[in-house]
């Protein structure tokens, strides 16, 4: 629980708060900040920006604008970002002029694979087999060590399947790595995995700790298609999956709502264990069934946090199964709204291309009865 009593400095409503990036966790983060009194101030240099049609006020500039920036950073009582990809340079710009949360250590851990893993490792926390490719040597030799099949990732900029290739054979080192641009890589053995499940947790100003139940993702061509909450898993194992997020987040000091995603390997016909794919340093996908199902969703779990506000108790109060609208999929949006016991959250993105995420729906079921 939040201790009431911690001298920190807290963000009272009126307060306002900064957001870099203005996609639809954004947009999504401005709501909840909107519902608790507080303000927000979208920075993002896109055109088509969701975020700035629920922010109370938006600069639109280039993240190497270091005149913009410190006008935003000035504005605002806190800084807080909606995708870990913030250039380091201008992290360090925004926290000359204003606390920014979570801080610039979790962002350099989360935006480079290999940073991530060795700060994983040294926190004792299970994760695949890994080594760090600078070129086609490296390659070769971690390929004849880690062993086939494995993947080869870009350290940075990766996300929904882009920047990593799979090797079925050390024969295909030189043409992935090639492929991947000859930038600085890690290579990971490949996980047999039962299941793919994350864990959204929040820590506070005052160091307090919340971990909403682990789901079940269930991916499509790389981007996330499902979430089920709560994973079925055994209790032993989603109980040791909000340990390890939880481990996470205090040893980086970390103040906000992180994703944690994990792979479920198993290990006998009985047993599994648990492995961590990798960290996400802000609201994550796999905890939009929040908003419908927890009495505090991520979204404002996480301004609570990042506000110095105690945080919400993260228990869910439904089943719920989230589908992202991908693309075309949000053309359907007038028989989605038709169908009862169905919540519609749509982006207000104006063009629906293919693989871009549009909206999604969140299905309540009574606790203990989803599908
Ligand atoms: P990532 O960008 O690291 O989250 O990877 C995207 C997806 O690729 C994951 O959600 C998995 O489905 C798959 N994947 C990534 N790394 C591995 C691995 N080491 N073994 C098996 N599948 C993986």
């Amino acid at each position: 629980m939040s201790d009431l009593t911690a001298t920190i400095s807290r963000i009272a409503p009126g307060g306002r708060i900064g957001i870099l990036g203005g996609g639809q966790l954004g947009r999504m983060l401005a709501m909840s900040a909107a519902e608790l009194g507080l303000r927000t101030h979208v920075y993002c240099p896109d055109l088509d920006a969701p975020a700035m049609d629920t922010a109370s006020r938006s600069t639109r500039a280039g993240y190497d604008d270091a005149e913009a920036l410190a006008r935003f950073a000035d504005s605002v009582d806190v800084v807080t970002y909606e995708f870990e990809n913030v250039p380091a340079e201008t992290a360090r710009i925004l926290a000359e002029h204003a606390p920014i949360r979570p801080g610039v250590r979790a962002l350099a851990t989360a935006q480079d694979r290999l940073l991530e893993k060795n700060f994983l490792t040294s926190c004792g926390i299970p994760i695949a087999p890994f080594a760090d490719i600078t070129g086609v040597n490296d390659l070769t030799a971690a390929m004849g060590r880690i062993g086939a099949p494995a993947i080869l990732k870009t350290r940075r900029m990766g996300y929904d399947g882009k920047g990593q290739i799979k090797l079925d054979e050390a024969g295909e080192s030189e043409s992935a790595f090639s492929s991947l641009g000859k930038v600085p890589c890690v290579l990971e053995g490949f996980i047999p995995f039962e299941l793919e499940i994350s864990v959204v947790v929040a820590r506070g100003l005052d160091g307090a700790v919340a971990a909403f139940d682990p789901v079940e993702n269930v991916h499509k061509n790389h981007i996330l298609d499902r979430s089920f909450a709560p994973a079925f898993i055994p209790a032993a194992l989603a109980g040791e999956a909000r340990a390890i997020a939880t481990k996470i987040v205090i040893e980086l000091d970390y103040v906000g709502v992180m994703g944690v995603e994990m792979f479920l390997l198993p290990e006998s016909a009985k047993t599994s264990r648990l492995l961590v794919n990798e960290i996400a340093p802000r609201v994550h996908n796999s905890g939009h069934w929040t908003m419908d199902a927890c009495a505090v969703s991520q979204f404002e779990q996480h301004i609570r946090a990042i506000c110095g506000w105690p945080l919400g108790d993260p228990a869910r109060h439904s089943d719920a199964v989230m589908t992202n609208l991908i693309g075309a999929e949000a053309n359907d949006w007038l028989a989605l709204a038709s169908r009862p016991g169905l919540s519609v959250h749509l982006y207000g993105k104006s063009e629906a291309r293919d693989g871009r995420k549009m909206g999604h729906v969140n299905e309540l079921f009574p606790l203990g009865k989803r599908p």
